[in-house]
């Protein structure tokens, strides 16, 4: 956090830590907005909270915290401000709400929504627990509050084998994530079935297996592939290649670490390899790189999850001047998602 309100001193701090990721012209810009920012937050008493994947202006400047999902759920329950500006996705502002409801919580782009979030409604969790009668649900973090509201528990990335562990069951329901349920099943030497909508065309009770997950997917993690780790290390041999969970089996095994976005920085902090390459959001790399200047961090990266790019210094600004947008759910979604959730940060 730089926590100036003069525009020259913040653009000085921004130039310290950015002059190697971001090009002047856009610092000076971006430097007058962020110093507004924190004179605004701190006159409406307010928290900002800035995920990994923020790009670099924004996540270097107006964020009290920043992290990955879990790190910013425990932030979001434990602030006494009046105001939490959540810098993510719905799903994370929702879950801040979640966790903390008598605060005021805003998103400031009024989609910021998400691949995986939207594969699945509450309808499709309630007929999997009457198809699986009596098997806890577990659902990722990257999920609405409604979907939320039909588990047992949540888990993000980074305690996902913790969480399926805890549950002591035979089997159990994770969703949505495909590529994170295989990676979790894997971990754990669990046989995991993807249901068809049908019922009628599979025999669920003749097969083996401890996991039901779902067919949801990033559309950011989804695009990496094995040749591009292959393509990489022909150039650069001895490059280290961390993978998300929620890339596909194949990648993270073709890679040298997988782990949530707190667990890749940590990781990228304290070894020492030659080169690395992040296999997840672009902007992680610019911000680790900004961090780490001393580190040889190499690009594979063309896109930006779409929905985490709406977020913006601009529209962290105008959703502090105009009170805007305000995340409301409904009471009993609201209890019965912080149960799920609430037992997942009791975990860990
Ligand atoms: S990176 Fe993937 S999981 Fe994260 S918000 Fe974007 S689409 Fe959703």
């Amino acid at each position: 956090m730089i926590n100036e309100t003069d525009p020259q001193k913040m653009y000085r701090a921004m130039q310290a830590k950015l002059s190697n990721v971001v090009p002047d012209f856009e610092l000076k810009l971006k430097s007058e907005i962020a110093a507004e920012i924190n004179r605004l937050k701190a006159e409406k008493n307010a928290v900002i909270l800035g995920h990994n994947y923020m790009e670099p202006t924004l996540f270097n400047s107006v964020p009290d915290f920043v992290g990955d999902s879990l790190e910013l759920a425990r932030r979001a329950a434990q602030t006494d401000k009046d105001i939490i500006v959540f810098c993510g996705v719905r799903f994370m502002a929702e879950t801040a709400k979640i966790l903390n409801p008598t605060k005021t919580v805003l998103l400031p782009a009024k989609k910021a929504g998400c691949s995986l979030a939207a594969s699945i409604t509450a309808q499709d969790v309630r007929d999997l627990k009457t198809r699986f009668p009596g098997v806890p649900v577990v659902t990722y973090v990257n999920t609405y509050a409604d979907v939320k509201a039909e588990s047992d528990i949540c888990c993000t990335s980074g305690n996902a084998v913790a969480v399926v562990a805890s549950l002591h069951t035979d089997r159990v329901i994770f969703l949505p994530d495909e590529y994170l349920a295989r990676n979790v099943a894997k971990e754990t030497g669990k046989e995991i079935i993807f249901p068809t909508p049908d019922p009628r065309k599979t025999t669920d009770s003749e097969l083996n297996f401890q996991m039901i997950g779902w067919l949801g997917r990033c559309e950011v993690h989804d695009k990496f592939t094995v040749e591009d780790i292959a393509n990489v290390r022909k150039q650069f041999p001895d490059v280290t290649i961390l993978a998300h969970p929620e890339c596909s089996p194949a990648v993270v095994a073709a890679s040298d670490f997988s782990g949530s976005t707190g667990a890749m920085i940590r990781f990228v902090e304290n070894s020492s390899a030659p080169h690395y390459l992040l296999l997840t959001e672009c902007a992680m790399g610019d911000n680790i790189a900004a961090a780490n200047p001393d580190k040889d961090m190499l690009r594979l990266c063309s896109v930006r999850c779409p929905h985490m790019n709406e977020i913006t210094l601009e529209e962290t600004l105008e959703a502090l001047q105009k009170n805007q947008y305000v995340i409301e759910l409904p009471q009993d979604i609201l209890e019965r998602a912080a149960r799920a959730v609430q037992r997942m940060i009791a975990i860990g």
